[in-house]
């Protein structure tokens, strides 16, 4: 067993990598020796993000794709040409997602549909090819992104919570299910972390959220990026079907 979280020679997906928690998380796949493809919305975002990348270092071996993550058959042909590009995939990352904080009195059908296409059903499409690789080259591991708030709810805004419990749902089932092909499924539960998922929502409500942490602050992506880095390496090698917390002791 490696006791470092060296990533030398593993294969990287992670979504939503183009900023926030997701790029924090590219960075230290790189950092720690790892090919990564970062999954992003647009082809401009992706291109700004590579560039950002490449210009801290240049060796990295950063790359980027934009399939429409609602669209099973546009996810399965981008994680193909990972393995078709890179010859494997060793670990996937599902950290794309969005937050909604509507009162139910004023929520709509299509945007309760809008948050469960991209947190849950999105998660749902990328795991399905890339499970399929990762059992044929003998293993691999999938992170999903799940939240504090899939501990706790959230006093408005039911779609969200609804989506992280559905993340943790499908986290600890394909962890008993997946195990058998040496595939190891976890998740990192963040609690409020400084990015501009959190600079979108009501300065009041960040405030109250704030006052909450135990560690008197919110978290920074790096510090949640430094928990998918453990889970990504040899170092967790026994560890499956875990929601890892990583919010200061908010959820208590
Ligand atoms: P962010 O808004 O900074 O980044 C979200 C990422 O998702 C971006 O890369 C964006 O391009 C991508 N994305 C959004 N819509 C997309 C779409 N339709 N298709 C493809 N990609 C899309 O948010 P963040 O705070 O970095 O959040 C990352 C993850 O962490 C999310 O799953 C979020 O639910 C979770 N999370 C965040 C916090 C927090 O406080 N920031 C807390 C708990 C959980």
């Amino acid at each position: 067993m490696k006791n470092v979280m060296d990533l030398s020679g593993k294969v990287a997906v992670v979504t939503g990598g183009t900023r926030g928690i997701g790029f924090e998380i590219v960075k230290k796949y790189l950092q720690n020796g790892a090919a990564v493809v970062l999954f992003g919305s647009r082809q401009e975002t992706v291109e700004k993000a590579l560039a950002k990348l490449h210009e801290e270092n240049a060796e990295w071996k950063a790359d980027g794709l934009w399939p429409n993550l609602s669209k099973p058959a546009e996810v399965e042909e981008a994680i193909h040409q990972v393995k078709e590009k890179y010859g494997r995939l060793d670990i996937l990352v599902n950290n794309a997602g969005i937050a909604q904080s509507t009162p139910l009195y004023q929520y709509t059908a299509e945007e309760f549909d809008k948050i469960i296409d991209l947190n849950v059903k999105a998660v749902f499409y990328t795991i399905l090819p890339a499970a399929k690789i990762m059992k044929e080259q003998g293993g691999g591991c999938i992170i999903n992104t799940s939240s504090m708030v899939s501990f706790t709810g959230q006093p408005s805004g039911v779609g969200y919570p609804a989506s992280k419990y559905a993340v943790n749902g499908i986290t600890v089932s394909l962890a008993r299910e997946l195990a058998k092909d040496n595939i190891r499924v976890n998740a990192v539960a963040p609690g409020v972390t400084r990015t501009d998922m959190v600079a979108a929502l009501p300065e009041e409500m960040v405030k109250r959220i704030s006052a909450t942490i135990p560690l008197g602050r919110p978290g920074e992506p790096e510090e949640v990026a430094n928990a998918f880095l453990f889970l990504a390496s040899d170092m967790a090698q026994y560890v499956t079907g875990e929601i890892l917390s990583v919010d200061g002791a908010a959820k208590g």
